[in-house]
Protein backbone atom coordinates (compact mmCIF):
# COMPACT_ATOMS: atom_id res chain seq x y z
CA UNK A 1 0.00 0.00 0.00
CA UNK A 2 2.79 2.37 0.83
CA UNK A 3 4.33 1.96 -2.55
CA UNK A 4 1.00 2.84 -4.26
CA UNK A 5 0.28 5.36 -2.32
CA UNK A 6 3.52 7.15 -3.45
CA UNK A 7 2.55 6.63 -7.11
CA UNK A 8 -0.71 8.23 -6.22
CA UNK A 9 0.70 11.32 -4.82
CA UNK A 10 3.33 11.85 -7.47
CA UNK A 11 0.45 11.15 -9.89
CA UNK A 12 -2.16 13.39 -8.17
CA UNK A 13 0.44 16.22 -6.91
CA UNK A 14 1.66 17.22 -10.71
CA UNK A 15 -1.87 18.79 -11.48
CA UNK A 16 -4.60 18.84 -14.00
CA UNK A 17 -6.21 16.49 -12.34
CA UNK A 18 -10.03 15.62 -13.20
CA UNK A 19 -11.69 13.60 -10.27
CA UNK A 20 -14.66 11.03 -11.13
CA UNK A 21 -16.27 9.87 -7.74
CA UNK A 22 -18.96 7.22 -6.74
CA UNK A 23 -21.11 6.23 -4.18
CA UNK A 24 -18.50 4.78 -2.54
CA UNK A 25 -17.27 8.03 -1.22
CA UNK A 26 -20.51 9.01 0.18
CA UNK A 27 -20.57 5.63 2.70
CA UNK A 28 -18.78 7.73 5.24
CA UNK A 29 -21.33 10.02 5.14
CA UNK A 30 -24.00 7.67 5.86
CA UNK A 31 -24.89 6.94 2.35
CA UNK A 32 -24.41 3.18 1.67
CA UNK A 33 -23.04 2.04 -1.56
CA UNK A 34 -25.16 -0.85 -2.76
CA UNK A 35 -22.72 -1.70 -5.12
CA UNK A 36 -19.46 -1.47 -2.87
CA UNK A 37 -18.26 -4.19 -0.58
CA UNK A 38 -20.28 -2.57 2.42
CA UNK A 39 -23.60 -2.27 1.24
CA UNK A 40 -24.01 -6.06 -0.50
CA UNK A 41 -26.49 -6.26 -3.08
CA UNK A 42 -30.18 -4.00 -2.81
CA UNK A 43 -33.17 -5.53 -1.55
CA UNK A 44 -35.36 -4.48 -4.72
CA UNK A 45 -34.47 -3.62 -8.02
CA UNK A 46 -33.63 0.46 -8.53
CA UNK A 47 -36.52 2.40 -10.40
CA UNK A 48 -36.23 2.66 -13.94
CA UNK A 49 -37.46 5.67 -15.39
CA UNK A 50 -40.12 3.27 -17.84
CA UNK A 51 -41.40 1.96 -14.52
CA UNK A 52 -41.90 5.28 -13.33
CA UNK A 53 -43.33 7.15 -15.95
CA UNK A 54 -45.53 4.17 -16.99
CA UNK A 55 -46.75 2.46 -13.71
CA UNK A 56 -48.56 4.84 -11.25
CA UNK A 57 -48.48 2.34 -8.01
CA UNK A 58 -44.38 2.27 -9.55
CA UNK A 59 -44.16 6.12 -9.20
CA UNK A 60 -46.07 5.82 -6.14
CA UNK A 61 -44.19 3.40 -4.15
CA UNK A 62 -41.36 5.12 -5.24
CA UNK A 63 -42.02 8.61 -3.88
CA UNK A 64 -43.30 6.56 -0.25
CA UNK A 65 -39.81 5.15 0.00
CA UNK A 66 -37.99 8.67 -1.63
CA UNK A 67 -40.60 10.37 1.12
CA UNK A 68 -38.60 9.12 4.07
CA UNK A 69 -35.28 8.99 2.18
CA UNK A 70 -34.76 12.06 1.78
CA UNK A 71 -34.80 12.95 5.08
CA UNK A 72 -31.55 10.94 5.58
CA UNK A 73 -29.98 12.02 2.45
CA UNK A 74 -30.75 15.83 3.49
CA UNK A 75 -29.27 15.31 6.79
CA UNK A 76 -26.04 13.67 5.52
CA UNK A 77 -22.71 16.11 5.97
CA UNK A 78 -19.71 15.67 3.73
CA UNK A 79 -16.95 13.42 5.27
CA UNK A 80 -13.00 13.85 4.99
CA UNK A 81 -12.70 12.33 1.39
CA UNK A 82 -15.27 15.21 0.29
CA UNK A 83 -13.11 17.12 2.24
CA UNK A 84 -9.51 16.16 1.20
CA UNK A 85 -11.06 16.71 -2.76
CA UNK A 86 -12.33 20.43 -2.05
CA UNK A 87 -8.96 20.60 -0.53
CA UNK A 88 -6.91 19.60 -3.61
CA UNK A 89 -9.29 21.95 -5.76
CA UNK A 90 -8.47 25.33 -3.60
CA UNK A 91 -4.75 24.06 -4.03
CA UNK A 92 -5.01 24.11 -7.81
CA UNK A 93 -4.32 20.77 -8.39
CA UNK A 94 -7.82 19.36 -9.33
CA UNK A 95 -9.07 21.07 -12.66
CA UNK A 96 -12.80 19.65 -12.39
CA UNK A 97 -14.69 17.01 -10.68
CA UNK A 98 -17.47 14.74 -12.15
CA UNK A 99 -19.49 12.75 -9.81
CA UNK A 100 -22.26 10.70 -10.00
CA UNK A 101 -23.51 10.95 -7.01
CA UNK A 102 -26.47 12.47 -6.15
CA UNK A 103 -26.53 13.75 -3.00
CA UNK A 104 -24.29 17.01 -3.29
CA UNK A 105 -22.02 16.67 -0.79
CA UNK A 106 -19.14 17.65 -2.86
CA UNK A 107 -20.37 21.20 -3.20
CA UNK A 108 -21.57 20.95 0.35
CA UNK A 109 -17.98 20.13 1.44
CA UNK A 110 -16.55 23.58 -0.54
CA UNK A 111 -16.23 21.85 -4.07
CA UNK A 112 -17.21 24.34 -7.10
CA UNK A 113 -18.14 23.64 -10.93
CA UNK A 114 -19.05 20.29 -10.03
CA UNK A 115 -20.48 18.14 -13.06
CA UNK A 116 -23.55 16.00 -11.36
CA UNK A 117 -23.60 13.58 -13.77
CA UNK A 118 -26.44 12.18 -12.72
CA UNK A 119 -28.37 15.54 -11.16
CA UNK A 120 -29.38 16.03 -7.71
CA UNK A 121 -31.63 15.03 -5.52
CA UNK A 122 -32.59 17.84 -3.80
CA UNK A 123 -34.10 18.97 -7.29
CA UNK A 124 -37.26 18.19 -8.93
CA UNK A 125 -38.67 18.54 -12.44
CA UNK A 126 -42.42 18.62 -13.42
CA UNK A 127 -42.01 15.98 -16.81
CA UNK A 128 -45.10 17.96 -18.38
CA UNK A 129 -44.02 22.17 -18.02
CA UNK A 130 -40.46 21.79 -17.06
CA UNK A 131 -40.71 23.81 -13.85
CA UNK A 132 -38.02 23.34 -11.39
CA UNK A 133 -38.42 23.24 -7.79
CA UNK A 134 -36.67 22.07 -4.59
CA UNK A 135 -37.14 19.24 -2.59
CA UNK A 136 -37.80 21.37 0.48
CA UNK A 137 -40.65 22.56 -1.43
CA UNK A 138 -41.93 19.04 -2.83
CA UNK A 139 -41.44 17.54 0.64
CA UNK A 140 -43.57 20.59 2.69
CA UNK A 141 -46.18 19.80 -0.20
CA UNK A 142 -46.44 15.68 0.49
CA UNK A 143 -46.04 16.00 4.21
CA UNK A 144 -49.25 17.92 3.83
CA UNK A 145 -50.69 15.61 1.45
CA UNK A 146 -49.45 12.35 4.12
CA UNK A 147 -50.70 13.72 7.19
CA UNK A 148 -49.38 11.01 9.99
CA UNK A 149 -47.60 9.13 7.24
CA UNK A 150 -44.72 7.36 9.28
CA UNK A 151 -43.35 4.03 8.44
CA UNK A 152 -39.92 2.45 10.18
CA UNK A 153 -37.23 3.77 8.02
CA UNK A 154 -34.97 0.34 7.50
CA UNK A 155 -32.66 1.59 5.12
CA UNK A 156 -31.05 4.00 2.44
CA UNK A 157 -29.88 3.66 -0.47
CA UNK A 158 -27.59 6.74 -2.70
CA UNK A 159 -30.89 7.40 -4.93
CA UNK A 160 -32.48 8.26 -1.51
CA UNK A 161 -34.96 5.53 -1.40
CA UNK A 162 -35.61 3.52 1.54
CA UNK A 163 -37.08 0.41 2.07
CA UNK A 164 -40.57 -0.08 3.45
CA UNK A 165 -43.52 -2.79 3.34
CA UNK A 166 -46.36 -2.73 0.20
CA UNK A 167 -48.97 -2.25 3.16
CA UNK A 168 -47.05 1.49 4.16
CA UNK A 169 -46.75 2.70 0.59
CA UNK A 170 -50.79 1.67 -0.60
CA UNK A 171 -52.11 4.36 1.07
CA UNK A 172 -49.16 7.21 -0.08
CA UNK A 173 -50.80 10.09 -1.61
CA UNK A 174 -48.48 11.50 -4.57
CA UNK A 175 -48.48 14.87 -5.55
CA UNK A 176 -48.73 16.52 -8.92
CA UNK A 177 -46.59 20.17 -10.52
CA UNK A 178 -47.96 23.20 -9.11
CA UNK A 179 -47.51 25.31 -11.61
CA UNK A 180 -48.98 23.50 -14.88
CA UNK A 181 -51.40 21.37 -12.32
CA UNK A 182 -51.38 18.16 -14.42
CA UNK A 183 -47.35 17.45 -14.48
CA UNK A 184 -45.66 14.30 -13.60
CA UNK A 185 -42.75 15.50 -10.65
CA UNK A 186 -39.58 13.52 -10.93
CA UNK A 187 -36.64 14.15 -8.84
CA UNK A 188 -34.17 15.65 -11.06
CA UNK A 189 -31.77 13.02 -11.40
CA UNK A 190 -31.11 10.22 -13.76
CA UNK A 191 -32.55 7.07 -13.41
CA UNK A 192 -32.22 3.62 -14.69
CA UNK A 193 -33.14 3.23 -18.01
CA UNK A 194 -32.52 7.01 -18.71
CA UNK A 195 -29.55 8.39 -20.62
CA UNK A 196 -27.52 11.40 -19.13
CA UNK A 197 -28.23 15.08 -20.74
CA UNK A 198 -25.77 14.79 -24.24
CA UNK A 199 -24.57 18.70 -23.11
CA UNK A 200 -23.50 17.37 -19.85
CA UNK A 201 -21.88 14.06 -20.99
CA UNK A 202 -20.07 16.51 -23.63
CA UNK A 203 -18.79 18.78 -20.94
CA UNK A 204 -17.24 15.72 -19.13
CA UNK A 205 -15.52 14.53 -22.10
CA UNK A 206 -14.09 18.09 -22.93
CA UNK A 207 -13.05 17.52 -19.18
CA UNK A 208 -11.02 14.20 -19.13
CA UNK A 209 -9.75 14.90 -22.44
CA UNK A 210 -7.54 17.68 -21.21
CA UNK A 211 -6.58 16.47 -18.10
CA UNK A 212 -2.95 15.34 -17.19
CA UNK A 213 -4.45 12.54 -14.74
CA UNK A 214 -7.97 11.13 -13.99
CA UNK A 215 -8.65 10.11 -10.51
CA UNK A 216 -11.74 7.84 -10.06
CA UNK A 217 -12.94 7.70 -6.14
CA UNK A 218 -14.70 4.98 -4.82
CA UNK A 219 -16.58 3.98 -7.72
CA UNK A 220 -16.42 0.13 -8.94
CA UNK A 221 -16.98 1.82 -12.86
CA UNK A 222 -19.79 -0.98 -13.27
CA UNK A 223 -21.70 1.16 -15.08
CA UNK A 224 -20.92 2.70 -18.52
CA UNK A 225 -22.16 6.15 -17.34
CA UNK A 226 -18.81 6.59 -15.78
CA UNK A 227 -16.77 3.72 -16.96
CA UNK A 228 -16.79 5.45 -20.66
CA UNK A 229 -14.49 8.04 -19.30
CA UNK A 230 -12.08 6.40 -18.01
CA UNK A 231 -12.13 4.30 -21.40
CA UNK A 232 -11.56 7.57 -22.95
CA UNK A 233 -8.45 8.64 -21.32
CA UNK A 234 -6.78 5.17 -21.71
CA UNK A 235 -7.35 5.07 -25.36
CA UNK A 236 -5.97 8.95 -25.25
CA UNK A 237 -2.90 8.05 -22.74
CA UNK A 238 -3.69 10.01 -19.70
CA UNK A 239 -2.69 7.78 -16.51
CA UNK A 240 -6.04 7.00 -14.38
CA UNK A 241 -5.36 6.44 -10.74
CA UNK A 242 -8.05 4.54 -8.61
CA UNK A 243 -8.62 4.79 -4.63
CA UNK A 244 -11.71 2.50 -3.85
CA UNK A 245 -13.01 -0.07 -1.55
CA UNK A 246 -12.52 -3.47 -3.25
CA UNK A 247 -12.00 -4.13 -6.89
CA UNK A 248 -13.14 -2.55 -10.24
CA UNK A 249 -13.80 -2.74 -13.44
CA UNK A 250 -11.25 -0.33 -14.38
CA UNK A 251 -8.00 -1.68 -12.31
CA UNK A 252 -6.99 -3.83 -15.43
CA UNK A 253 -6.66 -0.08 -16.87
CA UNK A 254 -5.19 2.16 -13.80
CA UNK A 255 -1.99 3.12 -13.58
CA UNK A 256 -2.01 3.19 -9.80
CA UNK A 257 -4.47 1.61 -7.87
CA UNK A 258 -5.16 2.27 -3.90
CA UNK A 259 -7.48 -0.13 -2.26
CA UNK A 260 -8.54 1.15 1.33
CA UNK A 261 -11.23 3.77 3.08
CA UNK A 262 -11.58 6.62 1.39
CA UNK A 263 -11.93 9.10 4.24
CA UNK A 264 -8.30 8.08 5.74
CA UNK A 265 -6.58 8.35 2.03
CA UNK A 266 -7.65 11.50 0.34
CA UNK A 267 -7.22 13.40 3.54
CA UNK A 268 -3.27 11.66 3.61
CA UNK A 269 -3.38 12.46 0.32
CA UNK A 270 -4.04 16.32 0.27
CA UNK A 271 -1.64 16.63 3.35
CA UNK A 272 1.37 15.59 1.21
CA UNK A 273 0.93 17.39 -1.93
CA UNK A 274 -2.16 20.31 -1.02
CA UNK A 275 -0.64 21.48 1.93
CA UNK A 276 -2.40 22.21 5.44
CA UNK A 277 -5.90 21.84 5.94
CA UNK A 278 -7.25 25.26 5.77
CA UNK A 279 -10.45 25.72 8.09
CA UNK A 280 -14.21 26.27 6.47
CA UNK A 281 -15.04 29.58 5.04
CA UNK A 282 -11.22 30.70 5.15
CA UNK A 283 -10.06 29.21 1.82
CA UNK A 284 -8.96 32.01 -0.30
CA UNK A 285 -7.73 31.67 -4.13
CA UNK A 286 -5.88 29.16 -5.39
CA UNK A 287 -8.75 27.74 -7.36
CA UNK A 288 -7.99 26.08 -10.89
CA UNK A 289 -9.78 28.13 -13.41
CA UNK A 290 -10.99 25.04 -15.21
ZN1 LIG B 1 -45.64 21.32 -14.56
Amino acid sequence: MRRTFEALTRLVGGGDVVVLSGAGLSTESGIPDYRGPSGAARRHTPMTYQAFTGDPEARRRYWARSHLGWRLIARAAPNGGHRAVARLQHAGLVRGIITQNVDGLHTAAGSTGVVELHGRLDEVVCLNCGNLTSREELDRRLREANPGFAARVTEVNPDGDVDLPDEAVNGFRIVDCGICGTGMLKPDVVFFGETVPAPRVADCFALVERARAVLVLGSSLTVMSGRRFVIRAVKLGIPVAIVNQGPTRGDGHATVTVDGPLGEVLPALADRVAGPATPVGLVVGGASAG
